[in-house]
């Protein structure tokens, strides 16, 4: 095994020192990129390496307080295996339609650990929540008179938190879903309003889930967006129908993907949420304290693999055309939600060794310029039957990307 290369200038990528190399290959799950190529009958692949998402989550338990439970958002990866494998590991699954909630009670987890947020849920996606005994977000006013009808037909009562809109924004964060006008949970001035009816429609009423964004790698934003969430949840809570029992404070921990980014400061955050568990003691004595975490457990532990099919050099710049491309990571390509395309962490991953040789362009087989991997990257040299890597691919990857566009075939995946 060879040591990751030192870290390059600010402008660079955060390392990829996560997977070894071994013999000049990457290694994933234990295996070189060329002998995990054969294990699952080719390329293009998706790889989501056990050992690292276990990693992944002692680290975090090493910095939660013991009274956070840490709970994953099945829509980072839905992938049943890897939810499987999770279940085993946090304290509950976060699912946002039925397709996710079954894959959630499929693993075996006790359904009082699943909660189950998102707007617009259907009638049908309520009433098998209700049957299912899982913990529902609402996120109106119809959510709630739904649940009363359905709670009546069947005999108990809806377990419900409501999901504020807070009355603050993430600062910083690569996707905002709180505060301003926002289609997610009920604005927080209209929460004493929605208490009042859960009360007396007699739903069970467990708490507040407040969500105020995603992808953030600065820990003074997530350290102040908790602070807010959770002076907000006190306030609210002096209207709730019943004392709090679960207070969901949300995630939004971010991973690098892009050159100049760093991986998140786990240390402040860990600092503030001892603060919250302490006062929460006091002052919500009986609440369960959350926080939900997607792209953070999975992103870093997988790898989008795809092999050189052709090499071209248009008007002096070099093209590996894959096998991969937009069609199954989207996100790589810079269509899912860039504003800006930058390119995501990518590596010959059979020459590790070899240094960077050239720039070179990563393109797929579609007949669209933005079936784009990798714009202009200085790479290995790379020839037809190379394996070019794209790191940070174990969260909205095969399942955010439209796999059927052009009708080429889907890639294997696999938890390894
Ligand atoms: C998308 C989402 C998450 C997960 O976000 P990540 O950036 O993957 O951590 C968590 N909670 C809610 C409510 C979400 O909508």
């Amino acid at each position: 095994m060879s040591t990751p290369a030192p870290a390059k200038q600010a402008t660079a990528h955060a390392p990829m020192d996560q997977f070894p190399i071994c013999n000049g290959e990457l290694v994933v799950g234990g295996m070189t990129l060329t002998r995990l190529a054969r294990r699952l009958g080719g390329t293009p692949f998706y790889a989501y390496d056990r050992a690292l998402i276990n990693r992944r989550v002692a680290e975090l338990r090493a910095h939660l307080p013991a009274r956070v439970k840490l709970h994953y958002a099945i829509k980072a990866n839905p992938m049943p295996a890897l939810v499987c494998h999770l279940a085993g590991l946090v304290d509950g699954l976060d699912v946002a339609s039925a397709g996710e909630l079954a894959i959630a009670l499929d693993t075996g987890i006790d359904a009082r650990q699943i909660s189950f947020a998102g707007p617009g849920k259907s009638l049908s996606e309520l009433d098998r929540a209700v049957a299912a005994g899982v913990l529902l977000n609402v996120e109106s006013a119809r959510e709630v008179r739904l649940l009363a009808d359905i709670s009546a037909a069947c005999g108990w009562p809806a377990r419900v938190a409501v999901r504020v809109n807070p009355d603050f924004e993430l600062k910083s964060s690569g996707m905002k879903m709180g505060g301003g006008a926002k289609q997610f949970g009920v604005d927080a001035e209209a929460v004493p309003a929605l208490l009042a009816e859960i009360r007396q429609l007699g739903l069970d009423f467990e708490g507040f889930h407040l969500f105020a964004g995603s992808q953030n790698l600065k820990a003074e934003a997530i350290v102040e967006a908790q602070t807010k969430s959770f002076e907000l949840a006190l306030r609210l809570a002096d209207q709730a129908p019943r004392p709090v029992r679960c207070l969901n404070l949300g995630g939004g921990f971010g991973i690098p993907y892009f050159p100049g980014e760093a991986r998140l400061d786990l240390a402040p955050i860990g600092a503030c949420l001892q603060g919250i568990a302490e006062e929460s003691a006091r002052r919500l004595p009986e609440a369960e304290l959350v926080i939900e975490l997607g792209r953070y457990l999975v992103g870093e532990a997988g790898v989008y693999v795809c092999r050189v099919i052709d090499r071209k050099v248009s008007r002096g710049q070099v093209f590996l055309v894959t096998d991969g491309g937009l069609h199954h990571h989207l996100s790589a390509s810079g269509n899912f939600g860039q504003v800006i395309r930058k390119n995501y962490p990518v590596a010959i991953g059979n020459r590790m060794d070899a240094g960077d040789a050239e720039s070179a362009s990563v393109v797929g087989p579609l007949c669209t310029p933005l079936d784009l991997l990798g714009d202009r990257m200085m790479l290995a040299h790379a020839e037809p039957g190379d394996l070019v890597v794209i790191f940070q691919s174990g969260a909205y990857g095969y399942s955010a990307s439209p796999r059927d566009f052009l009708g080429h075939p889907a890639p294997h995946q696999a938890l390894v």
